[in-house]
């Protein structure tokens, strides 16, 4: 249900995550509404919650009519200037700081007085509070990290940048919870904890891959086995999309000063040829339904090795 003070919540980007926050967030009784800088994206997400609501279904895990209800509070809109009314607006674009800063600083004009939340996973809280200016209220700018797939995934982390007020984080940690997941806080440092830890993992495979260590499947199974993780760290980058990643390690290298942090040099490689991970349907693994069947993945998937030079 609404918390008293959020009813109405905003999401721009409408990929994986802003789709995902916004199914969340009707599913939970707020008016949601989402806009995209593509019609293409907008009408992939409405196509996805139609999918994704009518699967809860099947699965006895929502009633029809609760779906409708959810679908009927869902709104796509092409210009920011359609998301006004909103309570909050939660950031969901590409991890490129620049485009973000730029976007909060015509958010800060748009909306004067609501919490302007960012979904990134590295990008500095700090510097996205001061992208909307002193006069723009920096103090109501906060990160609000959800984790993929949303609907599924507990976490928010909360993060506090330096001129975030005490009433933001409370407000944004009332919705989260309002929207049945975990609030944890974290500080503002690059890729706050949940990508500072994962993500020199997941490089990590990449360096496993390309120096020849394993096969793909192999580094996947073992770390699966061997460490108790529900996906392999390639799979897993895949589901998060290669190019996210690359900019998080950019990101973890620039902000904590070390070229330990560094993208790989095939992880790189990947992303110059286009290959993206499940949202371009190849990336470390091939998705496309002719694919080779792997059991234990619900998509098929082959790896070419030639093609990326490991
Ligand atoms: P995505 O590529 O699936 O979607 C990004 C969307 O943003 C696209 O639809 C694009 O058209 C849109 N967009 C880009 N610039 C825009 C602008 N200026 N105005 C409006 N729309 C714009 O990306 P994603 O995986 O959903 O990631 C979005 C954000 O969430 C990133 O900051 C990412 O780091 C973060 N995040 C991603 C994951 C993950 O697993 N993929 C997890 C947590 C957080």
């Amino acid at each position: 249900m609404a918390t008293s003070t959020i009813h109405t919540v905003a999401i721009i980007g409408a990929g994986q995550m802003g789709g995902g926050i916004a199914q969340v967030a009707a599913a939970c009784g707020f008016k949601t509404l989402v806009c995209d800088a593509s019609s293409a994206a907008l009408g992939r997400c409405r196509d996805g919650h139609t999918k994704r609501l009518a699967r809860e279904v099947e699965k006895g895990r929502m009633k029809e009519n609760d779906v409708q209800a959810a679908l009927s509070r869902l709104h796509y809109v092409e210009s920011l200037e359609m998301l006004k009314g909103a309570d909050i607006v939660i950031e969901a674009v590409v991890e490129d700081s620049r485009v973000k800063r730029e976007l909060f600083a015509k958010l800060a004009t748009l909306f004067p007085t609501q919490i302007l939340a960012s979904n990134t996973s590295s990008i500095s809280i700090t510097e996205i509070c001061a992208a909307v200016g002193p006069q723009g209220h920096p103090e109501r700018v906060v990160g609000m990290h959800f984790f993929n797939p949303v609907p599924v995934m507990k976490l928010v982390e909360v993060i506090r940048g330096l001129q975030t007020n005490a009433d933001t984080v409370q407000k944004v940690t009332q919705l989260a919870s309002a929207l049945g997941k975990t609030p944890i806080p974290a500080n503002d440092r690059a890729g706050f904890v949940s990508n500072r830890v994962l993500m020199p993992l997941i490089n990590e495979a990449f360096y496993a891959w390309m120096e020849g260590v394993a096969e793909p499947q192999h580094i996947d199974e073992i770390m699966k086995l061997g460490c108790n993780f529900p996906m392999g760290p390639l799979r897993l980058a895949d589901f998060i999309g290669l190019d996210t990643c690359v900019h998080i390690m950019n990101v973890l290298a620039d902000g904590l000063g070390s070229d330990r942090y560094r993208p790989c040099p095939l992880l790189r490689q990947l992303v110059a040829a286009g290959r993206l991970g499940d949202k371009t349907g190849k990336g470390v693994y091939d998705y496309a339904p002719q694919a080779t069947s792997s059991p234990g993945h619900t998509s098929s998937m082959t790896t070419s090795k030639a093609a990326v030079g490991a």
